[in-house]
C-alpha cells in the first residue's frame, strides 16, 4: 500500500485473470479502492481477496459485460459501497474464433461483438453518468488490441470488435471532456496471459511464436507491462491525455 492516501474508487472488468487482475492489484497497491468484476465470480473474488490480504480495499462483483443489466448492477454496487467512481478499466474480453469471415456462424460473430465491443459500451453507459454526477471528473481506459488497428486473416469478429472499441473511445472522449472525464484506449500486442497461453488459447505455439517474432523486442509481454500503461493513463500525470490510442506491443505495429 502507498503511504499517500488515494481514495479513488476504480472498477476493473475482466479482473479475474491476466491484464485485468494485474491492473487491479497495481491500482490497489497505489491505494485505490478496487471493485474487481468478472464473469467468473470465483476469479473476481480471488482478485479481491488478494488485494484485501495485501492490506488494500476491494470487493468483487460478478458481471457479464455483454449484459447491460449486469453493468448497471456493477456501478450501482460500487456507488452503494463507496459513493463514488473515479477510475474504470473496461477490459473484459474473449478471443475470437480462428475462422475465416465466411466460416463464422452468426452466433460466434455475435458473442465476440457482444462481449468485446458492446461490453465496453454497456460499461460506459453506466460509468459515465456516475462520474458526471460525482462532479470530480474521472479517468477511463478501454482495452482494444493491435487487432483494433490492423486486420488479421481469420480474425474478423475480433478485429471488428476491437476497431469498434477504438472508435467508441474517441467518440465518447469528445462527449465528456467538458466534465473532466478522460477516456483512452490501450492496444496490447502479444501478452502472456491465459488468453494466449492457456489450454483454450486460439494461438498454436507456432502462431504465437510467429507473432512474437514480429515484435521489435522479440518476446511476449507480462500483463504487468500493460497494467503500467493503464495506471499512467488513469493518473494525474496524464491530465491532458484523452481520446488517444496507446499500443503496448513491443513494436509489432511499428513495422
Ligand atoms: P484473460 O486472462 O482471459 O482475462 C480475461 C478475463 O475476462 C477472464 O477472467 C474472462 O473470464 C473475463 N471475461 C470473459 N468474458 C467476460 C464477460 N462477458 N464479462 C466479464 N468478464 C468476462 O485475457 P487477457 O489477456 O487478460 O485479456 C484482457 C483484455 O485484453 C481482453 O479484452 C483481450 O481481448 C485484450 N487483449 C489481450 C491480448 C493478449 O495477448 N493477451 C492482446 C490484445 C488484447 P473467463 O476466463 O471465464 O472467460
Amino acid at each position: 500500500m502507498s503511504a499517500a492516501a488515494d481514495l479513488r474508487v476504480a472498477i476493473v472488468t475482466g479482473a479475474g485473470s491476466g491484464i485485468g487482475r494485474a491492473t487491479a492489484l497495481k491500482l490497489a497497491a497505489q491505494g485505490c479502492r478496487v471493485v474487481a468484476s468478472d464473469i467468473d465470480e470465483a476469479a473476481a473474488a480471488e482478485t479481491a481477496g488478494l488485494i484485501v490480504r495485501a492490506g488494500g480495499s476491494a470487493f468483487a462483483v460478478p458481471a457479464d459485460v455483454s449484459r447491460d443489466a449486469d453493468c448497471a448492477v456493477l456501478v450501482a454496487q460500487t456507488l452503494a459501497r463507496w459513493g463514488r467512481l473515479d477510475v474504470a478499466f473496461n477490459n473484459a474480453g474473449v478471443p475470437g474464433h480462428p475462422l475465416l469471415t465466411v466460416e463464422h456462424h452468426p452466433a460466434q460473430w455475435q458473442r465476440v461483438i457482444d462481449v468485446n465491443l458492446t461490453g465496453v459500451f454497456n460499461c460506459l453507459r453506466h460509468e459515465l453518468p456516475a462520474m458526471q454526477r460525482g462532479g470530480g471528473g474521472g479517468a477511463i481506459v478501454n482495452t482494444a488490441s493491435i487487432m483494433g488497428l490492423r486486420g488479421a486473416p481469420g480474425g474478423s469478429a475480433y478485429c471488428a470488435a476491437k476497431h469498434g472499441v477504438v472508435g467508441l473511445t474517441k467518440a465518447a472522449a469528445l462527449e465528456v471532456g467538458r466534465d473532466h472525464i478522460r477516456i483512452n484506449v490501450v492496444c496490447p500486442g502479444y501478452i502472456g496471459t491465459p488468453m494466449t497461453l492457456g489450454e483454450d488459447s486460439i494461438f498454436s505455439a507456432k502462431k504465437l511464436q510467429s507473432g512474437v517474432g514480429r515484435a521489435a523486442l522479440r518476446r511476449l509481454a507480462e500483463a504487468d507491462e500493460v497494467a503500467e500503461m493503464v495506471l499512467w493513463l488513469c493518473s494525474p500525470q496524464a491530465s491532458y491525455v484523452t481520446g488517444a490510442v496507446f499500443t503496448v506491443d513491443g513494436g509489432v505495429t511499428a513495422g
